[in-house]
């Protein structure tokens, strides 16, 4: 008799794409992969993946990491507390599990910035633990699948997917059901549903009661704040611009950024142009200025080839670059 999750582990294993960090099972590789894919697409992580690869090839390479040089591989990924969770849970392995990636989901969790998904996707893959790695994907999936409305059943929609999917761990290797899990969710059961090709069409209750497009049902939406921010480019008389690591947010630290017009103190600059920065709970409207100043101790003076070189926040690094020819031509006034 055919079955869900059997059919579904046949379908991954004919169409799995072939990516970077599935080469091959070890945790290390699979938990970087997981990390960057936190809010991010997979087409967009695979060149900073493999980018990191290259200078980490293996969890002992990473033990002794610069942390600037973590902070520009990750540049332009966003939600940079990801990165600091890195480096704090290779000094977690290094020196409290003697530089062996921890085994199971229980062991797994106790690392910083690891989560429950996290756990569960690492130690069902990497170890074939029967644990149910639940993320976006998964829930829209199992919502359609079974007609599961996460907006009723609050906490225990969770409970009753986990349930489903661990039971079906018995029948098929978990590692193969969580990526299978995700693979769906990611090329078929995407917002605009694939029915017609989806390994899972006969057994779907939303496809069957032609509801597809009502779930998952849609939690109410949050109201993003926005923040206006005026920041400068300060010039001093070697053609050198300033730049700080301090800030009074909690985001994107060990980040260097342009200085607010506050905390450079002075009252003569040009506005340049405003950009936009939209995060996952605020905006920021950034208004660039420019002035040129005399060196201050306050702030970090680089040239432009300098920057280059440093972890710098995406919106700044985006203004820095538009404004290379000018910036590089101070230094020849
Ligand atoms: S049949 Fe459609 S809605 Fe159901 S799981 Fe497949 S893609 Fe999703």
């Amino acid at each position: 008799m055919s079955k869900p999750h059997i059919d579904l582990v046949n379908w991954y294993t004919r169409n799995k794409r072939d990516l970077a960090f599935r080469l091959n099972k070890d945790p290390y590789r699979i938990w970087i992969s997981e990390i960057m894919a936190q809010q991010t697409q997979i087409d967009t992580l695979i060149p900073y993946y493999n980018r990191w690869m290259e200078q980490y090839p293996t969890l002992n390479d990473l033990f002794d990491a610069e942390e600037d040089d973590l902070y520009r591989l990750w540049e332009g990924l966003g939600y940079y507390s990801r990165v600091r969770n890195i480096q704090k849970a290779a000094l977690q392995i290094k020196h409290e599990h003697d530089g062996i990636f921890p085994h199971s989901k229980e062991r797994i969790l106790q690392l910083s910035g690891i989560g429950d998904y996290t756990s569960a996707a690492i130690a069902s893959i990497c170890f074939d633990e029967k644990q149910a790695a639940i993320d976006g994907n998964v829930k829209r999936v199992m919502s359609r699948l079974f007609l599961l409305d996460e907006t009723e059943l609050k906490k225990e929609f969770t409970q009753i997917i986990k349930q489903k999917i661990e039971t079906w761990m018995e029948d098929v290797s978990p590692g193969d059901l969580t990526q299978a899990l995700m693979e769906l969710g990611a090329l078929i059961c995407t917002k605009q549903a694939k029915c017609e090709i989806c390994p899972l069409r006969d057994y779907c209750s939303a496809r069957k009661s032609d509801v597809v497009k009502d779930y998952p049902k849609a939690a109410k939406q949050l109201v993003k704040q926005s923040e206006q921010i005026d920041v400068v480019l300060l010039i001093n008389e070697k053609g050198q611009f300033a730049l700080t690591l301090e800030h009074n947010d909690s985001l994107m630290q060990g980040y260097y950024r342009l200085p607010t017009l506050s905390q450079a103190n002075i009252t003569e600059y040009k506005k340049d142009v405003t950009l936009r920065h939209v995060f996952s709970h605020k905006i920021w409207d950034v208004k660039f200025h420019i002035a040129h100043i005399n060196m201050s101790d306050d702030f970090k003076w680089v040239n432009y080839q300098e920057s280059l070189e440093l972890p710098i926040i995406t919106l700044h690094r985006r203004w820095l670059k538009q404004k290379a020819a000018f910036i590089q031509s101070q230094d020849m006034l």
